[in-house]
């Protein structure tokens, strides 16, 4: 059998992997060149221990309170389209409790394999960095690391065996001299880890490359049609023929799904990030800067500063003030590492997060559409999530069966 695969992000790379590894004949399509989506330009972080959706009780108000704050962690800005008015109102009604719990489930669920698929993926050769260390969440103020101990609370009972370790802030610096003086507490989450997103799709590029999938970059879908029992995929390159396609275009995922009448609640949400040069030790652990919630991933030869949450969002434009607002933000944190003062602006950069209502990703069949599968959705969660998801669509595309902890992520009443 062969597929299709529409997007070459981490989420499409990883598919591709995981169906290339069961034998199906796989071909990628990317609009761009691979590594230069948002895929790229995250923090790296796989958390299965921060796998939470975003839509939380509380977050609605909070979102609105800083609409229009140009340094606000996370905006949501009133906007008259029809489309984002939907898109809010079903956000704000997964921001219940109820709905809430059931979403951390459901994440909770999916999240069973992440880790051992990252090192299945590292096994096969896919050749990418990947640190272990854990995370180290940091506050300053009384209080700070509130909301982030109370997930343990919920994850616990679900069957969580991650260890936590809450710290004093001298305990913090004794255990990672890059922090600052200032922090007062911190938890250490010792599963949690940090990839360098670059280095994991190229190794994922590379990688399938070897294993005979053929990855099409410069090369845009622009219409699906079914003909027959197989799909053809309009490009302007010319026409291909799959029997079966998968549709994982992030914040893009609807300008090919709204032809065939679909259109998902899947909006962009604009990040940041920068790489910083610095002097001292760097820090041993990925940090959660929990007061303007910014995350800071270190890597071989560099220090990522990501964050902000700006919804709606379809451009990837950057402003200068946001860029330094991170870097400035995130000093105060740290002593033992600090980023350099002449600091090139200009090498910011910013992705949109493809986001849903619940923050849950769309991972299953189209219905009504024998054959075409969509992945997509996966907000601030699409690294940690993107083996999973593969998996799952690979077990669907081959065996077509749905494996029950998809069940959450289908499109039946959230569309
Ligand atoms: C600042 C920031 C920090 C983040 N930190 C983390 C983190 O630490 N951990 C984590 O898990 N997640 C994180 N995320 C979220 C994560 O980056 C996304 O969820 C993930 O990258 C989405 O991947 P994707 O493959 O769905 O989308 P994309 O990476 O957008 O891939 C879709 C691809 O489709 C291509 N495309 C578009 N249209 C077409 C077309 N018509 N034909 C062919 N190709 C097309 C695009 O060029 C693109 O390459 C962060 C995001 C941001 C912004």
């Amino acid at each position: 059998m062969s597929t299709v695969v529409i997007g070459g992000g981490v989420i499409g790379l990883n598919i591709a992997w995981s169906l290339r590894r069961r034998g199906e004949e796989v071909c990628v399509l990317e609009h761009s060149a691979i590594g230069r989506s948002v895929s790229a330009v995250n923090a790296g972080w796989i958390t299965p221990s921060l796998s939470t959706p975003l839509a939380s009780p509380g977050v609605f108000t909070l979102g609105l309170k800083h609409a229009f704050d140009r340094d606000g962690a996370l905006s949501i800005r009133p906007k008259l389209d029809t489309e984002w008015i939907k898109w809010l109102w079903k956000f704000r009604r997964a921001a219940r409790p109820d709905v809430y719990e059931t979403g951390v489930r459901a994440l909770f669920h999916l999240n069973a394999q992440t880790l051992d698929l990252f090192d299945e993926l590292h096994d096969d050769g896919v050749d990418f960095e990947m640190h272990q260390a854990g995370l180290l969440a940091l506050a300053q103020t009384p209080g700070g690391l509130g909301w982030f101990t109370q997930l343990f609370d919920q994850l616990l009972p679900m069957g969580f065996t991650g260890k936590i370790d809450y710290l004093t802030g001298s305990e913090a610096r004794e255990l990672d001299p890059a922090v600052g003086t200032s922090v007062s507490s911190a938890v250490l989450t010792s599963l949690d880890r940090h990839v360098n997103p670059e280095s994991l799709l190229c190794g994922l590029h590379k990688r399938i490359d070897e294993m005979g999938v053929l990855v099409r970059e410069n090369t845009s879908a622009q219409k699906l049609t079914r003909n027959g029992s197989s799909w053809s995929v309009e490009t302007a390159e010319g026409n291909l023929s799959a029997d079966n396609v998968v549709v994982a275009l992030g914040a893009a995922t609807n300008t090919v799904l709204r032809p065939l009448g679909i259109t998902l609640p899947i909006v962009g949400a604009k990040g940041y990030s920068i790489d910083l040069g610095g002097a001292g030790a760097l820090p041993q652990h990925s940090l959660y800067l929990m007061e303007p919630k910014l995350g800071l991933s270190p890597y071989l030869d560099t220090v990522r500063i990501a964050g902000a949450f700006e919804l709606p969002a379809n451009d990837e434009s950057i402003t200068n003030r946001r860029i330094r607002n991170l870097v400035d933000q995130a000093r105060p944190y740290l002593s033992g590492w600090t980023p350099d003062a002449d600091l090139d602006i200009s090498t910011g950069r910013a992705g949109l997060r493809p986001s849903t209502p619940d923050s849950l990703p769309f991972i299953g069949p189209l219905p009504g559409h024998n054959s075409l599968f969509v992945a997509a959705g996966h907000g601030m969660l699409g690294v940690t999530l993107a083996p999973a998801t593969a998996e799952g669509i690979a077990e669907l595309v081959t065996s077509n069966s749905l494996p029950s902890h998809l069940l959450p992520f289908q499109l039946a009443g959230r569309i």
